[in-house]
């Protein structure tokens, strides 16, 4: 019944059945699964004072003065006025001759469209039109109107007319969720969920069946993630890295640092310790801001790992990183005569090997490295700790690989904040660590936002800091399109700066395109001061530690998210001078104003990421391809309550059932590996 072809239950034309296919629809199910892609509420329309020109927008208000003329094109208009209790506008309609009959004297109407200036009056270019009180109002208007992605001659509301006959096949669906959990977490159920976002009968009801669509999409996304975990744990019965550690055996590391650990990173290692204590492998990550002192804590694991007789190491996804990796742990461990060594597809053949040998034999204590650490002729002699920063740019397939070298503790670091929330969804076949604190003593990044008219200042400014031997980065826009274009914005704006605004200094250029020898070549001579200035694209953004760089500029900052200018940002600020970071707005992207504005309020990248989150919606934060982001229809994924409930439920049921067997209609649809909820 519910698979039906639309064809054969639907009165319409063959055309609108192929405009339906065209969207994926194909049956009965797929129509009913059809949702709204948002809902157009009263609460949502403008005053008429607060239209703002060019922009679309939904006003009401009641009409009068209604006349009709042709155009010198030829073309039929008709004017009328609108009020309410604000202001007046002009509101315009093109070759609508029939609203002539349909409009009278003070009709209350709702209007959306787009305002223009023309002299002193407004005037509304009216694109759609709903008359509230009319005979339709049972299905179109009321308080919520769901409103559904328009194709060519599909429009909600004809979408509206004919899912309405069909929608009692909603209670043949087969419900993903079992049968406890509804009441466990008070759900509405499926069939009234259905109904109710098709045709919410109230605000609230509305907002009941919604939550219950994305506590199930959630709730599938955490029993696929949990699985996952609970295989990582499960499939290693020979085990043999359980370390033992208690926070004693880590003073020897500590007591040879110049600082004391923060609570933050303190409580970090505390979990970890946990975690490697235990008979199963640990997976976890480690979440932090730049700076927040994710590398000792990563330290003092390696630490234990070694003191305890295994081999630890720590794979970066840039040869830059990794080598940064390298002189720290290096410094770190000198004293203790561990054996730490480098591994990098730039090397020799013949050092590889010598590396690879000792690991294999046991020599090499800890290895850090690139990719190169996961290919093939790689093996280690007794692995216990594998570390991987910036996880999120290596796959699952990657961990595999680490996993096969004889199921190491796995710790993950990301100095991406991720709210907890999105974390939980992300990466939540891990556990979490998050780092919420900085080393006592960090500066504050004096953060400004540069209007174009200040732009000379602030370079007359910049000026003089570099007289003063201070060194600058200036970050050129992101463009996503096209790696080309990024690569030519960088290399025209380093002649602009070179040529004709800082022609005294030296000025660099720095991108992706360039080969890896350059590009290190480069960051050694910013780093020794042969550079003054480096022009750069965002391939600074990972990791790059020039203490005396104390300014950042960065160039169309609004096409950046948040969570990527808090990263450019937290390029400066890491040495003994004031720091400070200029954000050149473009003010042509939507919320523009808003982001620049939390850049200069807050320094704290969890807050960041959630106001980015809050403002954007994850998969524009997060990218939804790169970062795996779900892409969710009804979920909220910064709705903690919603996810916590899904986890808590997901974490109930594969406790006692890891495979779901009583459940085979769940477990088909977490084999599947998508994100889609079917019924
Ligand atoms: P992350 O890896 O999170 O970016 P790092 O571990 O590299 O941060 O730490 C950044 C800097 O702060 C390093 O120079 C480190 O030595 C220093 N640092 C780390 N923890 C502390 C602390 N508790 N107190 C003072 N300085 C610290
Ligand atoms: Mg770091």
């Amino acid at each position: 019944m519910l698979d039906e072809r639309l064809g054969n239950v639907l009165r319409t034309t063959k055309a609108h059945i192929k405009r339906l296919e065209s969207l994926g629809i194909f049956t009965v199910k797929d129509f009913l699964k059809y949702f709204p892609w948002r809902y157009s509420d009263e609460s949502e329309f403008s005053k008429i004072a607060e239209l703002v020109e060019g922009e679309q927008m939904t006003v009401k208000g009641y009409i009068s003065s209604i006349f009709m003329r042709k155009t010198q094109r030829g073309k039929m208009l008709i004017k009328a006025k609108l009020s309410d209790e604000t202001g007046e506008i002009d509101v315009v309609w093109f070759n609508q001759t029939y609203l002539s009959r349909l409009l009278k004297e003070n009709m209350e109407i709702v209007l959306t469209g787009k305002l223009k200036w023309t002299g002193k009056r407004g005037e509304f270019a009216s694109l759609k039109y709903e008359i509230p009180g009319g005979k339709q109002e049972l299905v179109h208007t009321g308080r919520v109107v769901p409103v559904y992605h328009e194709t060519y001659g599909l429009t909600s509301k004809w979408i509206r007319e004919k899912i309405q006959p069909l929608l009692y096949m909603s209670k043949f669906f087969t419900d993903p969720l079992p049968n406890k959990f509804i009441e466990d977490y008070d759900l509405m159920p499926l069939s009234d969920a259905i109904s109710e976002v098709h045709f919410p009968s109230s605000a609230e009801s509305l907002k009941r069946a919604r939550y219950r669509l994305g506590f199930e999409e959630l709730f599938l996304i955490q029993c696929r993630v949990l699985q996952r975990k609970f295989l990582w744990k499960e499939s290693s019965e020979q085990f043999s890295s359980k370390i033992d550690v208690s926070k004693k055996c880590v003073q020897g590391f500590l007591d040879k640092l110049p600082f004391s650990l923060t609570n933050a990173q303190n409580r970090a290692l505390d979990e970890i310790f946990s975690d490697i204590n235990e008979g199963t492998p640990m997976s976890r990550l480690l979440e932090g801001d730049v700076g927040s002192g994710k590398t000792v804590v990563a330290a003092a694991s390696v630490y234990v790992t070694v003191k305890s007789g295994m081999q630890a190491l720590v794979m970066a996804p840039t040869e830059i990183l990794a080598r940064q990796h390298y002189q720290n742990m290096y410094g770190f461990f000198k004293d203790f005569g561990f054996n730490v060594q480098f591994l990098a597809g730039s090397m020799t053949k013949s050092q590889k090997e010598e590396v690879i040998q000792g690991l294999k034999s046991g020599t090499v204590d800890l290895v850090i490295g690139t990719h190169a650490l996961i290919q093939d002729k790689v093996g280690f002699q007794n692995l216990g700790l594998a570390v991987i920063d910036e996880q999120h740019r290596f796959g699952v397939e990657q961990r595999a690989i680490v996993k096969s070298f004889g199921t190491p503790h796995l710790l993950s670091m990301t100095a991406t904040p991720i709210p907890r929330t999105l974390a939980l969804t992300l990466y939540g076949d891990q556990d979490l660590s998050i780092i919420d604190e900085k080393p006592a003593g960090r500066q504050e990044i004096v953060t400004r936002v540069v209007p174009e008219g200040k732009r000379n200042d602030a370079y007359e400014w910049i000026t003089n800091q570099v007289e003063e031997g201070r060194q600058v980065f200036v970050v050129c826009p992101l463009i996503e399109e096209s790696e080309a274009l990024e690569v030519k914005s960088a290399t025209d704006e380093f002649d602009r700066l070179s040529n004709d605004i800082f022609p005294q200094f030296k000025v660099g250029l720095l991108h992706g395109k360039m080969k890896q020898v350059d590009k290190d070549l480069i960051m050694e001579k910013f780093s020794n001061k042969e550079i003054d200035i480096l022009v750069a694209t965002t391939v600074i953004e990972v990791g790059i530690d020039v203490p005396n760089a104390s300014i950042m500029v960065i160039e169309a900052a609004d096409r950046f998210g948040l969570a990527q200018l808090h990263q450019l940002r937290g390029r400066v600020g890491r040495g003994e001078h004031q720091s400070y970071c200029f954000l050149f707005p473009e003010g042509k992207s939507e919320g523009s104003k808003e982001r620049m504005k939390a850049m200069v309020d807050y320094s704290d990248g969890f807050k960041l990421a959630e106001i980015d989150l809050e403002l954007r919606g994850p998969g524009e934060v997060y990218g939804v391809r790169q970062s795996g982001i779900p892409d969710l229809k009804m979920a909220t994924l910064s709705d903690s309550k919603l996810v916590k409930s899904a986890r808590d439920a997901a974490e109930e049921i594969l406790a006692e059932d890891p495979y779901l067997k009583k459940y085979p209609h769940l477990a088909s649809l977490v084999a599947m590996g998508e994100n889609v909820v079917d019924y």
